[in-house]
């Protein structure tokens, strides 16, 4: 066997094992929702490719993936108008990270859906630019359930107020609540958070607000969150393998 042919291997070795660990997130997808009585075509799976090229996030969705998540604009820009050619245009693009305010135009171009609606500023921001776009911009509202998450979210005692500040823009739509737990090793100490989203949901439903989607769940809680009724879940780690910086 010569040289070209082991790196042709390897090659088909990688990519053989990007389609099994797709797979494999599927999977557990599917037993973790009809363990929980759901229909498994109710969870959405995003690829999240932060730090990952575009040529890697070209051959996952080959394997199957549909919505790709990434956490920087600049990052983003740079893969998308690489792969504009290639990518089918019924991927979707959302963004999963802290939306800073200078990068709210690029953003609108870029993503279906922002995952980390996180204050009222940027609320009104994405509300004003979307309307020059004539765009009306999908959002969730990132939620803060404990001091040791991220820095960004809203407080669950807020969230009511930003909803109904919310409604009233025409060129935002909240569809849901998206939530990232404090980093656990055991996935059922993260379990009351993910219930604790969903029970916030449901208060809200109750009077009246329509928050279909839930966004929480990533490499090491995923299969919880979908027992605890994610529709969204943000896979890095187990698609991709460990991240070298990010
Ligand atoms: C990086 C990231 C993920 C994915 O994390 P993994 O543990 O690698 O699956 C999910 N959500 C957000 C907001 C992220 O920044």
């Amino acid at each position: 066997m010569g040289g070209s042919d082991i790196i042709h291997l390897m090659v088909k070795t990688e990519r053989a094992s990007l389609i099994e660990r797709i797979s494999e997130v599927y999977k557990r997808v599917s037993h973790a929702a009809m363990r929980a009585g759901r229909d498994p075509s109710e969870v959405k799976v995003i690829a999240v490719t932060k730090t990952i090229p575009a040529e890697q996030i070209m051959e996952a969705v080959e394997a199957g993936i549909r919505i790709i998540g990434e956490n920087r604009v600049q990052e983003a820009r740079q893969k998308i108008l690489a792969l504009k050619d290639t990518i089918p245009p019924t991927v979707q693009w959302h963004m999963i990270g802290h939306l800073q305010k200078n990068k709210v135009r690029p953003a609108l171009q870029m993503f279906e859906l922002i995952h980390s609606l996180d204050s009222m500023e940027l609320a009104e921001r994405i509300n004003r630019i979307a309307a020059e776009y004539g765009k009306v911009q999908r959002c969730l509202i990132q939620v803060k359930l404990s001091d040791e998450e991220t820095k960004y979210g809203i407080r669950p005692e807020y969230l009511e107020a930003m909803l109904n500040r919310v409604s009233e823009m025409q060129n935002i739509r909240v569809e849901g609540l998206m939530t990232i737990p404090p980093y656990l090793e055991d996935p059922e100490m993260v379990r009351p958070y993910f219930r604790r989203l969903r029970r916030l949901r449901d208060e809200l439903q109750e009077r009246g607000y329509q928050l279909p989607e839930l966004s929480m769940g990533m490499s090491g809680d995923y299969e919880v969150a979908v027992e605890e009724g994610a529709t969204i879940v943000r896979i890095g780690t187990a698609i991709f393998g460990p991240r070298r910086y990010g």
